[in-house]
């Protein structure tokens, strides 16, 4: 338009002129709305400030050159297509101003509707909508409401009180009770509230209104919850929002009136099917707030056949075009159907995996496609157990599944609480009548949220969903008393603190503590679930992504595993490997005293004595290994932790020494221990003597576990096994440390494996930041690196890995520091720096080097894509987690596929 001709930045793009693709720029909703408008749906005509222009105006404070001419002339444009202008008293246009990002931020961020009405169009309305003077009140005093609330800040409670005050002096509870003249008089009411907390008059002026209302929506991507909300869903904090400017529709202008919102296929399990709610005579914000109980869909054909079957006709459109499910908001005033929003839809991780499956069978997408559909926290939430289920469960209340899972907690009210005893460590149910934005603290404290108004639409259900947590809303038979701490159910009060248990794929609602089952997906990956022949849509689709990420994936996948029993679970769960066996476990328990006599030996001869006495059980651990691994590669880390780890605590041998030599008891070994610990205590022990430096100071140490590695092997062999054992080396920082290690270790290992056959490899951790930076070096002397991402992420940022998650994080995350805590998912800019680094220097200095990672961070879905474009071989994980990684590396395979320079 004039923008472009004139050379000016386009800030400003009518519906006509997106397009899908453009979210970026439109927003999500802005830029449906163009599709859809572009596919020929009936959309109201609008059009759409853009995210740019958000952004402009959050970093300057003022709205961006041009920005006002460009929304005049679409205006005029919008004007003229409607044969109606802004407010004109008349016969006024009213539009809504709605928010919308790139990435969808459900009731996050501000809509203020009914924009263009004052004292004089309030008039021209009535008469629009054929003399429903009741209508017209009712769309002004929600007009002065919502902007006072959301561009002028006043307290919404106090318009609240102004609007009960109304009705208890009428004698009810029902707004549809109130007449015109009540909200005549409502409007008085509501302006002077505006007037006493703006210190002006509400303005009249409607392009003043729609200013005012476009900058509080740009203004409300910084509101509080929105940034809460984008750090919990890691949405990029500097995206901003667009702003769209829609053509007023009503739904509440009668009973052939009315909106709702459907899901072209179920949203909870994937079914296929139409699954919506409808209310009539209604504005679309009752439905997603959940204040008025909706019916099913299914209902309006009844009410209104014409507009049920062309929805029905445009859903089908719309999920064939958008090749996914679909989730749409529609209003029908009086019997003409609109779409007011459509969007590829959020869904259950079941209904993920369902739905991906389900389009492959349709030929809508390939099995590529369907791998990048679902993801790692998708399948990690089907692998949670559910309840058990036997007849001394009897459910209190059902409500609606908004959100699936199984969920026991005590009863909190309030968000507050939920905060207050999640931070002590208590699980919590989150009890409201209804969730609104407000809440978002305590839901994401609870384990699982339970109200008893709204549908699988409400704000509620739909955020859980967002989260992965567990939800029950809508069970109507609680009787929910907030200020009173209690709700009630069939007879039953419960109280705050009192324990209850809610399923969210049922929507059942249980007192007590129901015990619970695994997920018939932990079922399938321990083999005791047939994918070909069981009739479970979930463990087939499952089963189908999951070999087809098997087939995708570059990096093989291993587990972090110290026991026969673990190797063999993460096996079963498709581990190619161990990527780090612990050694130190071993060391625990009843060996804990040969730890001590080794620690206390006062001489060579008990020092070896202790050792001798540690082989046979080490070489037995390792024995009972290899045969579960049978063959597959096992990287054994020789011992890493400080050695008085292994000691009973300072303060509890002082109080023993103590209390003993106040009875008279013989002391003498504790007095020894004692001295010991005291000896051995440092200020800093994860930087003291662990790791490598254990294994040169303490002769014998390392070469005893060697031994029991390369015995265990040749045991295996010539049982008629296979061994593949990898040396692992903790804590090297420069190669001369390695290659004291390795000379001790290969005399061993030769002496020990003559000609059995077996082969053993000998590597190190990278875990010390000077390591990562001397790889080249240290690569001469190593077969393998295993990064260790905990201490690197420990010794790279030089925070304590014990510590500071609790301490200050929370400061962090708040400052947007950084996104996630960086012991969960890697610092790709700095210590995946270390790692890019050392794994192109070490590949350099020893072509074939075999690179992998064993830190925590191997089973996180986006380490795990960075950890594939880095070019390792493998990830290794613990054995939960191991199905979640070779999902992730499939999908790191497919979105790279063709730009992966490896
Ligand atoms: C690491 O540091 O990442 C690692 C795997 O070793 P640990 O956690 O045992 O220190
Ligand atoms: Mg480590």
């Amino acid at each position: 338009m004039e923008a472009q001709e004139s050379g000016e930045h386009k800030y400003v793009y009518d519906f006509a002129e997106g397009n899908k693709e453009l979210k970026d720029l439109l927003g999500g909703k802005g830029a449906n709305l163009a599709e859809m408008t572009n596919l020929g749906l009936p959309v109201p005509p609008g059009f759409t400030i853009t995210t740019e222009a958000c952004k402009a105006y959050l970093t300057t404070g003022r709205e961006p050159d041009g920005l006002a001419g460009q929304i005049e002339a679409h205006l005029e444009s919008l004007e003229r297509e409607m044969g109606r202008r802004l407010g004109e008293p008349d016969d006024p246009l009213l539009v809504s101003v709605r928010s919308g990002a790139k990435f969808s931020m459900p009731g996050m961020m501000e809509t203020v509707l009914n924009v263009g009405l004052n004292d004089r169009s309030v008039i021209g309305l009535s008469a629009q909508a054929g003399g429903n003077d009741r209508f017209a009140w009712d769309s002004y005093r929600r007009l002065i409401q919502m902007f006072g609330k959301t561009v002028c800040e006043v307290p919404g409670e106090e318009f609240e009180h102004a609007l009960d005050e109304i009705k208890s002096a009428k004698g009810t509870h029902n707004d549809l009770d109130l007449d015109a003249d009540d909200l005549r008089g409502l409007v008085d009411a509501y302006k002077k509230i505006f007037a006493k907390h703006t210190g002006r008059e509400f303005p009249q002026e409607p392009r003043e209104q729609l200013d005012l209302a476009i900058r509080a929506v740009f203004d409300s991507w910084n509101a509080e919850r929105a940034v809460l909300y984008r750090r919990q869903e890691r949405i990029p904090a500097d995206l901003g929002t667009a702003v769209n400017v829609v053509a007023m529709v009503f739904g509440n202008l009668g009973p052939d009136s009315g909106t709702g919102v459907a899901f072209t296929r179920d949203p909870g399990s994937g079914a296929q099917g139409i699954y919506g709610d409808y209310l009539a005579n209604a504005q679309g914000e009752d439905v997603v707030a959940g204040i008025r109980n909706t019916v099913p869909l299914q209902e309006l054909e009844q009410l209104d056949k014409t507009s049920y079957d062309q929805l029905l006709g445009i859903m089908a459109r719309l999920e064939e075009h958008y090749k996914d499910l679909c989730d749409i908001e529609f209003t029908i005033e009086r019997g003409k159907l609109w779409m007011l929003q459509t969007r590829v839809g959020k869904r259950t991780a079941a209904a993920a995996f369902v739905i991906a499956g389900q389009l492959v069978d349709e030929g809508l997408i390939d099995l590529d496609e369907a791998l990048h559909r679902v993801n790692g926290a998708q399948l990690a939430q089907l692998m949670f157990p559910r309840f058990q289920l036997d007849h001394e469960f009897e459910p209190v209340a059902k409500g609606i599944g908004a959100s699936p899972g199984a969920a026991s907690g005590k009863v909190v009210f309030t968000s507050a609480r939920a905060v207050e005893l999640a931070a002590e460590g208590e699980a919590v149910i989150l009890v409201r009548r209804e969730t609104n934005p407000d809440d978002l603290n305590g839901m994401i404290a609870a384990q699982g949220i339970l109200t008893s108004r709204g549908g699988k639409t409400s704000h509620a259900a739909v955020v859980a969903r967002g989260m992965g947590k567990t939800c029950v809303s809508g069970a109507d038979e609680l009787e929910v008393n907030v200020p009173a701490k209690k709700f009630t159910v069939g007879g039953h009060v419960v109280n705050e603190g009192d324990v209850v248990s809610i399923d969210g794929t049922t929507g059942k609602v249980y007192l007590g503590e129901v015990p619970v089952m695994p997920s018939e997906v932990v079922q399938y990956f321990e083999g005791e679930l047939d994918p070909e022949t069981i009739d479970d849509a979930l463990v087939r689709a499952v089963h189908r992504i999951m070999t087809h990420a098997d087939a995708a994936r570059r990096l093989r996948v291993r587990t972090n595993a110290d026991t026969g029993a673990d190797a063999a679970r993460a096996r079963r769960f498709g581990a190619e490997g161990i990527g780090l066996c612990r050694t130190e476990h071993m060391f625990l328990g009843d060996r804990r005293e040969l730890v001590e006599r080794l620690i206390l030996a006062s001489g060579e001869r008990e020092r070896e004595d202790a050792l001798a006495a540690l082989l046979p059980l080490q070489r037995a651990d390792f024995i009972e290994i290899f045969r579960e691994m049978d063959g597959l590669p096992v990287t054994v880390r020789l011992i890493d932790p400080p050695l008085h780890e292994f000691l009973p605590p300072l303060e509890q041998l002082a109080v023993n020494v103590a209390v003993a030599q106040e009875r008279g008891e013989d002391v003498a070994k504790e007095e020894a221990l004692l001295a010991a610990v005291r000896r051995m205590h440092e200020e800093n022990p994860m930087l003291g003597l662990r790791g490598v430096r254990l294994g040169l100071v303490i002769p014998g140490l390392f070469a005893m576990q060697v031994r029991a590695i390369a015995e265990a092997a040749v045991a295996v062999v010539r049982d008629g096994g296979t061994a593949c054992p990898e040396i692992m080396v903790p804590l090297v920082g420069a190669v001369q440390e390695l290659e004291t290690v390795r000379a001790e270790a290969e005399r061993i290992i030769a002496e020990v494996v003559g000609d059995s056959g077996v082969e053993v490899l000998i590597g190190t951790m990278i875990e010390v930041p000077r390591a990562a930076l001397t790889a080249g070096q240290i690569a001469e002397a190593a077969e393998f690196f295993s990064f260790g991402t905990n201490d690197l992420t420990q010794m790279g940022w030089g925070f304590s890995r014990d510590d500071v998650e609790g301490a200050f994080f929370w400061r962090y995350l708040e400052l947007g520091i950084f996104g996630i805590s960086p012991f969960e998912s890697i610092d790709t800019d700095g210590v995946g720096r270390l790692i890019r680094i050392a794994a192109e220097e070490g590949r350099a200095a020893r072509p074939g080097l075999k690179l992998g990672v064993c830190g925590e961070h191997g089973g996180d879905p986006d380490s795990v894509h960075f950890f594939h474009s880095v070019g390792l071989d493998y990830v290794s994980c613990s054995p939960f987690r191991v199905p979640v990684a070779r999902l992730e590396a499939g999908r790191a395979a497919i979105t790279t596929a063709g730009s992966d320079s490896r």
